[in-house]
């Protein structure tokens, strides 16, 4: 039968948690950090680089985040790749919401993180006007070394974050951004 479980991630420290409990949070920490499924949302010139990440030369694969999926449900880990205009917004922003909780979100480049030089009426000015970001990776695009560093740093939050397991009812702790776009 399904479980009426399902993990979920809390984003601060959890002063309650017994010892098993934190054994068992830092082994779920450990699994997803090199486990992650990437839903690479690519719109422009970024996805060159990240094909290049994907690639055998950088090969990703070390990192245990080889696997794209391009289905939200499959995926824990959004990666944001190149501009985002407002009309994708909402569209960016549906992907994200159908993605099951634990996941993270990178932005991969200047446009996806500021628009870039892209500053006018059309193009939103940063995902994290309608998404929370965990890692911003520089650049314009950004070089294959730089997406893994990002990478990196985004596998050291996992790992340093308290996971456990919860009741399905547990609010999203990133639900406030879901109303952004809206306001
Ligand atoms: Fe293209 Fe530069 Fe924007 Fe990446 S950051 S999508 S390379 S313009």
């Amino acid at each position: 039968a399904e479980s009426d479980i399902t993990p979920v991630i809390a984003t601060r420290r959890d002063e309650t948690m017994s010892w098993l409990q934190r054994v068992v949070s830092k082994g779920l920490g450990w699994a997803r950090k090199y486990s992650l499924f990437s839903y690479p949302y690519a719109t422009a010139c970024c996805g060159m680089e990240y094909m290049s990440v994907a690639a055998s030369r950088h090969d990703i694969a070390r990192f245990g985040a080889e696997f794209p999926r391009f289905s939200p449900r499959q995926a824990d880990l959004l990666l944001v790749v190149g501009t985002i205009n407002l009309k994708q917004a909402p569209i960016l922003k549906r992907v994200y919401e159908q993605m099951t909780e634990p996941k993270w979100v990178v932005s991969f480049g200047v446009c996806a993180s500021s628009g870039g030089f892209y500053d006018n009426y059309a193009v939103l000015q940063g995902i994290d006007r309608i998404l929370p970001v965990d890692v911003y990776i520089p650049g314009c695009p950004p070089r294959p070394e730089q997406v893994l560093d990002g990478l990196m740093m985004l596998q050291e939050k996992i790992g340093g974050q308290v996971h456990k397991i919860a009741d399905k009812g547990q609010p999203n702790p990133t639900a406030a951004h879901h109303d952004l776009l809206a306001s």
